[in-house]
């Protein structure tokens, strides 16, 4: 069967329509703002308490160029040392193979019930619907990922994957699908979550992890968590299931060192990450803990033709903080959710084009303002603005009427005549198109027809009134010494 995609609910227009969905959402809006601003805040605070901040990012960007522009052999060094280690690796040239694979391996053990800790990349295969379909029964055990799989919903941010949900929300939804009474007390609620899911902890067979991590020197993986939920997936049941993406090997053990800095600061703002388990084989002896045996799923998805272009590249060195989410205007303002992406937010709009193809995910580029906050935040120093600038001009009709309408506005700005002249037609215009009176809403709908981009931004505001002397004739009055009106 083939697994379902991963892609929510996207088409080319679909951004837009979800976003005006979120905007008139208010309890929406409200836990976004609360989350990403708490996130932001928390993540300036653990800087200001690490100098070195700048040097540990150019260390880890010099890395994983180093890595990627290698893969093949740090990929290659990887599987024989983990296969020395005892992991058995597999290779799954895309979602439907490793949805595949990993059903097998789970039906070989003849397991029902299978515990899962947080992992983006089952998300992007799509793997709970799968195993669904194949009479399996996936458990997410992260507190937020178990809170989505209730509410039938995908995950909203990359590590915040309920972040568009308030407690209310979350006391009405166990009380619909648990039937305990409602409550709102945070305690509450997640005691109830821990009952549950430790019966299901003590029952599962199989447990399933994503990774953080593969090290190449030493053919171990790394998984980071904070609520120990990982911990007990991968060492209750009797086998271990980790898949995770070909671009998360990095060269040595020492190169941890740097990310394990990086990626918690950027992410909550921790100064370590709770729980970080190195994973280097399956317990030697039956009689001791841990895992009988261990699979890693290596998944491809597209990635290898990334590596062939210098900029598409540069998406993979993404070591899925989520601090560009956090501080980006448009994710802010409609969250996760609006993308109709399993990845969101500026990091999202570089990947998913990749994924679902350019016909249904071109226009997420746009969903930017281009304000450059992203980059500046990210640990690992994408340039995610040129990144999206050159999806544009790659891909749709948008991007492309893009470039037409700043070739022609540069050509026009740097002629100063044609550009005085211009501007005058078009402030007498647009105030003859706010005058009262039939001429002035003739005028406004003929501009409007005739400028579709203008009619698209009247849709949600409203052109403040024209004033009565143009900037140019400000200018000039304040270099005659003439005061400017009040
Ligand atoms: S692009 Fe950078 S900031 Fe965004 S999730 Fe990836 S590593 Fe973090």
């Amino acid at each position: 069967m083939k697994p379902t995609d991963p892609i929510v609910d996207l088409d080319a227009r679909s951004f837009g329509r979800h976003s005006r969905e979120a905007l008139a959402n208010d309890s929406l809006r409200g836990a976004l703002d609360l989350v990403t601003t708490e996130f932001a805040d928390r993540r300036e605070k653990a800087l200001s308490l690490a100098p070195d901040w700048e040097i540990w990012r150019e260390q880890a960007r010099a890395i994983k160029a180093h890595t990627l522009a290698s893969l093949d052999t740090y990929l290659a060094q990887f599987m024989e040392r983990a296969e020395a280690n005892g992991i058995t690796v597999h290779v799954a040239r895309d979602r439907q193979e490793a949805c595949t694979l990993t059903a097998e391996i789970i039906q070989q053990t003849q397991a029902s019930t299978v515990v899962k800790s947080k992992s983006m990349v089952t998300e992007e295969i799509g793997l709970n619907e799968h195993l669904i379909a194949q009479g399996l029964e996936p458990v997410e055990t992260d507190l937020g990922e178990w809170i989505i799989q209730l509410a039938g919903e995908k995950p909203s941010h990359i590590i915040a994957p309920a972040i568009h949900r308030t407690r209310e929300d979350v006391g009405r939804l166990f009380h619909t699908e648990l039937g305990i009474p409602e409550t709102h007390d945070v305690e509450e609620l997640t005691a109830v979550a821990r009952r549950f899911l430790r019966a299901r902890f003590a029952e599962a067979e199989v447990g399933v992890s994503g990774v953080n991590f593969l090290v190449a020197e030493t053919g171990s993986f790394l998984v980071l968590e904070n609520e120990g939920n990982a911990r007990l997936c991968t060492s209750l049941p009797k086998v271990h299931i980790a898949i995770t993406g070909i671009e998360k090997v990095i060269p040595r053990l020492a190169d941890l060192d740097v990310f394990l800095r990086l990626l918690p600061r950027s992410g909550t703002g921790q100064a370590m990450t709770t729980y970080q388990t190195l994973f280097t084989g399956p317990k030697p002896d039956p009689s001791g803990e841990g895992p009988e045996a261990i699979h890693l799923v290596l998944l491809d998805n597209g990635r290898s033709n990334q590596l062939s272009t210098p900029l598409e590249r540069e998406a993979l060195a993404c070591i899925r903080c989520g601090a560009c989410l956090n501080v980006c205007p448009v994710y802010k303002q409609v969250g996760g959710h609006a993308y109709g992406s399993v990845y969101p937010g500026p990091i999202g709009a570089v990947i998913t084009p990749a994924l679902a193809g350019q016909d249904r995910a071109g226009n997420l580029p746009h969903a930017s303002s281009l304000c450059g906050a992203c980059r500046d935040v990210c640990p690992v120093k994408i340039n995610l603005p040129e990144l999206l600038l050159e999806l544009r001009e790659k891909g749709d009709e948008a991007g492309r009427s893009e470039t037409v309408g700043f070739g022609a506005w540069s050509r026009i700005a740097s002629r100063p005549r044609l550009n005085s002249v211009l501007g005058k037609v078009l402030t007498r215009t647009l105030r003859l198109s706010q005058s009262p009176g039939v001429v002035g809403r003739c005028v406004g709908k003929l501009m409007r027809f005739l400028v579709p981009p203008l009619r698209t931004w009247q849709a949600g505001r409203v052109l403040p009134p024209m004033p009565a002397r143009s900037f140019r004739q400000l200018w000039r009055a304040g270099l005659d010494g003439e005061d400017p009106p009040a």
